[in-house]
């Protein structure tokens, strides 16, 4: 099998992953006779309509795996064409692809082939291959194989941006029924070992530029990730919120990215046949933003009587109409915490608020000045000149903003790319 076909194969095997945004690399510039950095243009970022990052080369090493994942293609069982780089493939291409400005760097997956420390020497040799031997500056993200031995996921950590460490499904009993050998302790063991790695690399430079972190850390400095798939079992979003909240909380994650489970050829019979709307991934990923800089916890986001979020209206809206006792809020008055709260007003549109109010009192026509969403926020919010009459017993409610947040679709589209809700 020439190149071109194990690339077009193993390139396709990696695109259910969804682990793969760049963001939060640090600058570097690659050594004299090197290529590549991540700074200067940064790392490109392109995202397709969903968020998936597709600037970077996105392989796996191998698609033949011991494991029998039911939701994936790869899986012992599954009757895929099979492939397989070697280390030196992956970095010929991805030299080529960069130098063809294709391509800003790496997101590396694998198969399991033999075993776990075996899968990650191979990736680990990609990367070191890349930077010792052609100083390679550009991003480098690998995945990292839950139960592989703790140096090998240090050394990993040593040459790549990041790593993430897929945890697939948010329970034990979840991945009990579709991926048995897989053990979330040993995920989230391997997980500890990036974040402990992080913090005393961190904490050693800081040390040695005299308590002040000047170059940026060694070991994986744009931290670590996972993915969770949805809708392959029927976990609401309340039990996939607290799993992502825990690893928020427990592992440091910088971020959990939700994929939407994708029927796959040849798929197990234990899958639903169907694939789940695509805009429950969507809110979850604004849950989320919600729950990292809003000050929303996720038990907040879903009810114990309605466990899923809301597809019809993003989960802040929902809140804010399960909780009418806690608006209208004046816009002049309010703490940063309430403002937060308020629906179609984003972080940034707070800050303006802030910077503003210390001046002179926010009227009516300040409001699309500070980039609030009108057709969401208008209902909860007290202005000078604006106040709304009879909130908490408008049983249609929910309706009129539905309706009048047809009016914030443009802006709805940017906050799925800004996270202001
Ligand atoms: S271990 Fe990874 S590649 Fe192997 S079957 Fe499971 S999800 Fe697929």
């Amino acid at each position: 099998m020439n190149i071109d076909e194990k690339l077009s194969i193993l390139a396709d095997a990696a695109k259910y992953d969804a682990s793969c945004a760049s963001s939060g690399a640090r600058g570097r510039r690659a050594a004299p006779g090197g290529i590549g950095s991540t700074d200067g243009t940064g790392i490109c970022h392109s995202y397709t309509p969903d968020g998936r990052c597709v600037s970077l080369l996105k392989l796996l090493l191998t698609n033949y795996c011991i494991y029998d994942c039911a939701y994936c293609i790869n899986r012992r069982s599954s009757g895929v064409r099979r492939a397989r780089f070697t280390p030196d493939d992956v970095v010929w291409l991805t030299l080529e692809f960069y130098r063809r400005n294709y391509i800003e760097g790496l997101f590396l997956s694998s198969g399991i082939i033999r075993d776990a420390d075996y899968t990650m020497e191979q990736l680990i040799a990609v990367a070191r291959t890349l930077r010792e031997t052609h100083g390679f500056g550009g991003y480098i993200h690998l995945k990292t194989i839950p139960n592989a031995a703790p140096e090998l996921i240090r050394e990993a950590g040593r040459w790549a941006d990041r790593l993430s460490i897929n945890v697939e499904l948010p329970t034990q009993t979840d991945l009990d029924a579709l991926a048995p050998e897989k053990e979330l302790t040993q995920i989230r063991r391997a997980m500890t070992v990036v974040k402990d790695s992080i913090a005393e690399s961190r904490e050693a430079r800081g040390v040695r530029h005299g308590g002040r972190p000047a170059s940026p850390p060694s070991f994986a400095p744009a931290g670590q990730a996972t993915q969770m798939i949805v809708g392959a079992t029927d976990a609401s979003d309340a039990v996939i919120l607290d799993a992502a909240a825990s690893l928020y909380r427990g592992q440091r994650l910088r971020r959990v990215y939700f994929s939407a489970f994708s029927p796959i050829p040849d798929a197990s019979s234990s899958l639903p046949v169907v694939a789940p709307p695509l805009v429950r991934e969507h809110r979850l990923y604004q849950a989320d933003w919600l729950m990292r800089f809003y000050g929303f916890t996720a038990p907040e986001l879903t009810t114990p009587h309605a466990p899923n979020l809301d597809l019809a209206v993003d989960p802040k809206l929902a809140w804010a109409l399960r909780n009418r006792e806690r608006f209208p809020v004046d816009l002049n008055a309010a703490d940063r915490s309430d403002l937060l709260r308020i629906p179609g007003v984003g972080v940034r549109s707070v800050e303006r608020i802030l910077s503003v109010r210390r001046w002179r009192r926010l009227r009516m026509e300040d409001l699309g000045r500070l980039r609030i969403a009108l057709g969401r926020a208008l209902p909860f919010i007290v202005v000078a000149d604006h106040s709304p009459r009879g909130l908490g017993d408008a049983l249609d409610l929910r309706e009129r903003v539905v309706r009048r947040s047809q009016l914030d679709l443009f802006a709805a589209g940017q906050s799925a790319r800004t996270g202001e809700l």
